[in-house]
């Protein structure tokens, strides 16, 4: 389903923003010379052909999640709809907890989204690391302006010489170290001849500002280690507080949207590239913040801490598991990315803090489903129904439609035979009130088949049933002419005992039991145990057919989609959703 003619899209701040400044013409004259890079690289360049640039700027420090997924659509679709570019940028400056696995993952991620950060024109897949040389260049660029300094206080004397918020802080006894003894030791801790936490570069801005992000933020410190990227090449490494309205104006960007845990991180970011400028090492229209609330939703985790944890203490199959709100757990258990991006529409981008019920999020899956999927017949609970006078050999073709709003998706022709699978809660020996399926005497349509008329039913030694009798009434096959003389309340679904095929069903259900998981002293105690349930079904024959990733809705049970654990001898089928919501609370 695209969203390609009518509705525009539902508008927001941050469009409100963007059309603001581009109706005062803020970016007209930019400049893009097609790489990163400082004001030197780009003054001779021509004028940028993108009237925006946003960027997704994800650490690879974990597989995405739902979350990231609405920062993914909300960057790339501005850009899109304001003829920008939205760039693909990992922010890899944290050397410890990085790895080329999650880069991988990531890149895959963003383009089953739909999006495209690559073409003929443009590459704009980035490494923050890339930069650390432009990232040294800017400390470089500070300290020469009085504007840096190298603190040799302990961790903990910084620490207790910050204030708190009602007291200020203490200036630092390195506070007016000369510019000449700064750039010497920042070079020295560069050349490696001190150890980690032995001294840091801080702004140099104001140690009583209420703001306690401007007391002096550290931005470089030492660091051992390798990095996934640059490998031994660097033992300093920039805080990300100061890398990113780096890396940000570097790549151009106009817009950098983030989520509101950064508001008090701005002044911050407009000081540190305000005096770039000033500096002449950037040049304006320098990037601008915006923040925006983070996506929550009931029933879910989303904080790449915890999904670690359930990943690797095994609560879960791995990061793809159906249960998992990653990306890659969504392409396994068939959300569809069309599905994420109708959610997004529909919650919205705002400033206010929220907790989405996870129904809102399912009800849209459910609407793309149930207009990209075709239909199949599968009996999830089989019990045997023989059809008594119905000839031994007989095959009776009956035209089943392909979907039943979208004629163009065409019909198949499913095998009726004397033998066949109903599910089991089709039948009762005492039916309740208002029950219309089939008991003795009731009678029945077989869904694009015969009216039946249940005459009998067979037991095992406990009294379970195992067999239905009945007899079908000849002229009334659906889709011929005077099929409809006999009215009957109940229409079931079959399928052929002979011309069917056994497969696995997994069900999956909330990973958690309570509404906001966070809230729980462990959040392991909240795990629902019974989060997948397995099951054996009989499926029409025509399934065989299906690869790994197709997926079908099962009439009147749910969304199914072929697990990748799929054989030929033996199909697996992830229940994506179920046909209305059915949770328990
Ligand atoms: P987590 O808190 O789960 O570890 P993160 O914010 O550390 O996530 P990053 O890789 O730094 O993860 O995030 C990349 C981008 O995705 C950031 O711009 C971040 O603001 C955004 N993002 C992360 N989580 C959410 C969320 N729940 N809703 C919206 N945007 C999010
Ligand atoms: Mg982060």
């Amino acid at each position: 389903m695209k969203n390609d003619n009518a509705t525009p899209p539902p508008t927001n701040f941050i469009r409100n923003i963007i059309e603001k400044n581009l109706a005062d013409n803020l970016y007209q004259h930019k400049k893009w010379s097609g790489k990163p890079g400082p004001e030197i690289e780009h003054a001779k360049a021509p004028e940028d052909t993108a009237r925006i640039r946003t960027r997704f700027p994800p650490e690879p420090n974990g597989y995405l999640h739902f979350g990231h997924a609405k920062s993914i659509i909300l960057n790339f679709n501005l850009a899109e709809d304001y003829q920008g570019r939205c760039h693909l940028r990992f922010d890899d400056t944290n050397p410890e907890k990085e790895s080329e696995e999650y880069v991988n993952s990531i890149i895959d991620s963003v383009r089953w989204l739909g999006y495209e950060f690559q073409d003929e024109k443009e590459n704009n897949l980035y490494f923050a690391s890339d930069y650390f040389d432009y990232m040294y260049e800017a400390a470089v660029v500070l300290i020469k302006a009085d504007l840096a300094y190298v603190d040799k206080q302990t961790p903990e004397e910084i620490r207790l010489n910050r204030g708190t918020l009602t007291e200020p802080g203490k200036d630092s006894p390195f506070r007016n170290q000369s510019v000449e003894d700064n750039l010497t030791l920042f070079e020295a801790m560069k050349q490696g001849k001190y150890a980690d936490g032995e001294m840091v570069l801080r702004a140099k801005i104001n140690m009583a500002s209420p703001n306690i992000n401007l007391r002096d933020p550290a931005i470089y410190r030492i660091r051992h280690v390798t990095h996934h990227n640059s490998g031994d090449k660097w033992c300093i490494y920039p805080m990300y507080t100061f890398a990113h309205p780096i890396e940000d104006a570097l790549e151009k960007i106009t817009h950098s949207i983030c989520t509101l845990e950064f508001e008090d991180q701005r002044p911050f970011y407009d000081w540190v590239l305000k005096k770039l400028a000033d500096a002449g090492f950037l040049a304006k229209p320098l990037p601008k913040q915006h923040e925006f609330s983070r996506l929550n939703l009931t029933h879910v985790v989303l904080s790449k801490r915890k999904l670690i944890q359930l990943v690797d203490e095994g609560h879960v199959h791995g990061w793809d598991d159906p249960r998992m709100p990653t990306l890659v757990g969504a392409k396994r258990r068939g959300y569809p990315p069309s599905g994420f991006k109708l959610f997004m529409d529909r919650i919205g981008v705002s400033k206010a803090d929220s907790v989405i019920d996870y129904q809102v999020f399912e009800d849209a899956m459910r609407e793309v489903l149930n207009h990209e999927c075709d239909r199949r017949i599968a009996v999830l609970n089989p019990l045997k129904l023989v059809i008594h006078n119905f000839p031994e050999n007989h095959i009776e073709l009956c035209e089943v439609p392909n979907h039943p709003q979208d004629s163009e998706r065409g019909s198949r022709q499913v095998k009726l035979t004397k033998e066949l699978w109903i599910e089991k809660e089709d039948f009762e020996v005492n039916p309740p009130p208002k029950f219309f399926r089939l008991f003795p005497g009731n009678q029945v349509r077989l869904r694009y088949g015969f009216v039946i008329e249940c005459t009998g039913y067979e037991t095992d030694d406990q009294g379970k049933v195992i067999k239905v009798l009945c007899d079908y009434l000849p002229d009334t096959k659906s889709g011929t002419p005077g099929s409809d003389a006999v009215k009957v309340k109940g229409n079931i679904h079959w399928v052929s005992a002979q011309f069917s095929t056994s497969v696995v069903i997994r069900n999956y259900d909330r990973l958690f039991h309570s509404d906001n998981p966070n809230d729980a002293e462990n959040f392991l105690d909240d795990i629902n145990q019974n989060s997948i349930q397995m099951s054996e079904a009989v499926c029409e024959e025509h399934i065989t057919q299906a690869s790994i990733g197709d997926q079908f809705q099962f009439e009147r049970h749910g969304y199914y989609i072929v697990d990748p654990e799929s054989s030929t001898e033996q199909m697996i089928f992830n229940r994506t959703a179920t046909l209305r919501d059915i949770w328990q609370k």
